[in-house]
């Protein structure tokens, strides 16, 4: 199913990390610190015309931490929360699996979880996703490999000031569009 709507570039986000600070199996509301200016970084990439998707590998789903229902409720009140900062994600895609997981429905190597670029090819086939200006942000390297694996950029964010970096990111994106 194609969602309808013009073709646009998408930003495709990391969450813990990016979104939230890493703070490791975040699968409750109560245990996640938001990074702060998130929601300004999300309203420029909407305002830039993008998508904007969170990719997230949740192995506390098979490490038996938490379950796909947690994460689900806590991605809703995520969204809902960036919402009311008028900050709009467009879609998530989540990675229960882990080869190491204890729960044994969800213990396998799953193309889903970064480096695979499983997350992002599946949401480029549920949107209208302009690949050729789309790109990446996470804060570790299989968030890199994985946009490779996917054919896009991926930029490694530090520190932070995620709107300063999305900032950065929209301009070396408009210069390499500009050199094409
Ligand atoms: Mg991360």
């Amino acid at each position: 199913m194609t969602a309808p709507g013009p073709r646009r570039p998408a930003a495709f986000l990391d969450r813990d990390g990016v979104i939230n600070y890493n703070d490791h199996y975040v699968g409750t509301r109560d245990r996640l610190r938001w990074m702060p200016g998130i929601a300004a970084a999300i309203r420029q990439l909407n305002a830039a015309g993008y998508y904007v998707f969170i990719i997230t590998n949740q192995s506390g789903v098979a490490r038996g931490m938490f379950g796909e229902d947690d994460v689900r409720a806590l991605h809703r009140w995520m969204l809902e929360e960036l919402n009311a900062q008028g900050a709009r994600i467009d879609d998530v895609r989540f990675c229960p699996h882990h080869v190491d997981g204890t729960i044994d429905a969800y213990r396998l190597a799953c193309e889903h979880r970064k480096p695979g670029p499983g997350m992002i090819l599946d949401l480029a086939k549920a949107w209208p996703v302009d690949m050729t200006r789309s790109f990446v942000i996470g804060d570790s390297a299989s968030d890199i490999e994985a946009a490779q694996a996917a054919g896009i950029p991926g930029f490694r964010f530090e520190g932070e000031d995620i709107d300063g970096f999305v900032k950065q990111v929209l301009i070396e994106m408009q210069r390499a569009a500009a050199s094409n």
